[in-house]
């Protein structure tokens, strides 16, 4: 199989082996004489797969389903952006502005009641982190970014919030490195980048708090009507949610989360160290170097001509998806847990190459 160098930002690069098991799943799944696309989503097969999704993802963080239930929802993060404060926000919400997606949440945010931001780095065009910021101890929950896809942006630790319950969007980081995921009340993200195929999003959410969500919700946009279903209300994106049933086995097969997390920050280092060696070629611009994300890494050329040619020479080379977000320009290489180290060899050897042919 003719495999490209995979960096789209997302739906992004999924692992082979998983790939293969959905080939399969689609044309016959286990040998029953149908597809996993025909299949009932209520049959013991199915439920099996939901299932173990479901404990898999939980044994991937480390939580216990004691204390934390796992939801597969449609809708994409955004809808996330609007289900999260209808279910929760009571007097007041604070969020942290570090990008377009949090800007997202935010304005859904207002929507439904008090929303403070209480830091933001819209001044300099999303480049850093804040840091140093205050929460008001009585807001419902502290909601956060922990990656900026299109800024290149990561945060480093979970921000201290004392005892605000914490809520995060981790679309583009999800299972990237170690994080103490028991701190978090509440955690979401669009399956497409680092779990599985867009049209599936993970929600898990700490029992506790979910005993306190708001109850006068509609019905689909209630948290509690796809727990007390464990997420079988009605039909669940099916397909999608096998394969990131396949990717979570994929993960704990590499090795769980901190074996994932060397070779993500081998791949990073691959390419930030060859920007950082180039005297200026390849520059930084988009994201503050103590800032920048494990996932997304951005970077600037001299001129925007020269930044296309070198995504038009890259993609000759099999190397696709460079270009950044529309919105910010420059180029973007998103190096997904399933990117392989081959990829980001191939990238950072290419822009020594290129850096030579037009310095
Ligand atoms: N949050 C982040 C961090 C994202 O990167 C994206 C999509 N790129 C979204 C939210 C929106 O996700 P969706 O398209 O699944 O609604």
């Amino acid at each position: 199989m003719k495999r490209a160098h995979i960096f789209n930002a997302g739906p992004g690069i999924l692992p082979v082996p998983v790939l293969e098991e959905t080939k399969d799943a689609v044309l016959d799944y286990m040998g029953l004489g149908l597809s996993i696309m025909e299949m009932s989503h209520r049959s013991k097969e199915y439920d099996t797969v939901i299932k173990e999704a479901q404990a898999d993802c939980l044994k991937i963080m480390g939580l216990s389903p004691a204390d934390y239930t796992v939801l597969f929802l449609g809708g994409g993060a955004s809808l996330q952006f609007h289900m999260v404060p209808v279910n929760f926000l009571k007097n007041k919400a604070s969020y942290i502005n570090t990008g377009t997606w949090a800007t997202n949440a935010i304005k859904e945010a207002k929507f439904v009641g008090e929303t403070i931001v209480v830091a933001s780095s819209e001044d300099s065009k999303f480049n850093f982190i804040p840091k140093g910021f205050k929460v008001d101890q009585d807001s419902d929950y502290f909601h956060y970014t922990t990656n900026n896809t299109i800024y290149g942006t990561e945060w480093k630790n979970v921000p201290e919030v004392g005892n605000v319950p914490l809520v995060a969007d981790m679309s583009s980081d999800l299972f990237s490195r170690e994080l103490p995921f028991d701190r978090f009340s509440l955690i979401y993200g669009g399956a497409q980048k680092n779990i599985g195929p867009a049209g599936v999003t993970m929600v898990v959410i700490k029992k506790e708090f979910l005993e306190k969500a708001n109850t006068h919700v509609a019905t689909m946009l209630k948290y509690k009507t796809h727990a007390d279903k464990d997420s079988l209300y009605n039909t669940p994106p099916c397909l999608p949610i096998y394969v990131v049933h396949r990717v979570f086995k994929w993960i704990l097969n590499q090795g769980g989360i901190p074996a994932v997390q060397a070779v993500n920050e081998k791949k990073a280092g691959l390419i930030y160290n060859t920007i950082d060696g180039s005297d200026g070629f390849y520059r930084g611009a988009v994201a503050n170097k103590e800032d920048r994300s494990l996932m997304n890494i951005t970077f600037n050329l001299l001129t925007p001509e020269l930044e296309a040619k070198f995504i038009d020479e890259a993609k000759k080379l099999n190397m696709i998806g460079l270009k950044g977000h529309r919105s910010v320009g420059g180029v973007r290489a998103s190096t997904y847990n399933a990117c392989p180290v081959e990829s980001c060899e191939a990238l950072a050897k290419f822009m020594e190459e290129f850096r030579k042919a037009n310095k």
